[in-house]
């Protein structure tokens, strides 16, 4: 680094706001809501105007508690969860091991042995990383379907994936 300009330290609560934000909009583009229930999640216009977007209607769940700074910020450690999700995985280990199983795969090992690292952890380089990813799903486009009454969302949507054919 030498002879660069340093870079302010990046805090834990910049990285957790900016991996929330990653991890639910992967989950809208990906699942358009939860990636459990795979329930929708619609953009969602405010008495006043303003967009109440899809993704923020989503928790960021952990699968291996955030206390593992080496994880915390890994993208297959978490996914995009209606509350309902997040709460049955949280309770029931059986459910959580049978979701994160199924989702990762052979990834699963994997982010188990990135548990066990050493050294410090770099967390310019994450910032950066999660930026870059943030571009590309915003690019790539992670806005939820737009409904216009809120009061309607339930009884009109007929599910995220119809709407979109
Ligand atoms: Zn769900």
């Amino acid at each position: 680094m030498k002879g660069m300009i340093p870079i302010t330290r990046i805090t834990v609560k910049q990285l957790d706001e900016l991996f929330r934000e990653d991890i639910r909009k992967r989950a809208i583009k990906e699942a358009g809501g939860c990636e459990r229930c795979l329930s929708p999640k619609y953009d969602k216009i405010k008495e006043n105007g303003d967009i109440f977007p899809a993704w923020k209607q989503l928790d960021t769940a952990h699968f291996i508690p955030r206390g593992n700074y080496h994880i915390r910020w890994d993208e297959d450690n978490a996914a995009g969860l209606c509350g309902g999700c997040h709460r049955a995985i949280d309770d029931d280990f059986t459910k959580k091991d049978e979701f994160v199983k199924t989702r990762l795969g052979d990834r699963f090992e994997l982010l188990q042995g990135r548990q066990h690292q050493t050294g410090k952890v770099d967390r310019n380089a994450i910032y950066l990383y999660l930026l870059d990813q943030l571009k590309k799903l915003d690019r790539e486009g992670t806005r939820g379907r737009i409904s216009h009454k809120t009061t309607t969302i339930k009884s009109k949507s007929r599910g995220w994936k119809n709407e979109a054919d």
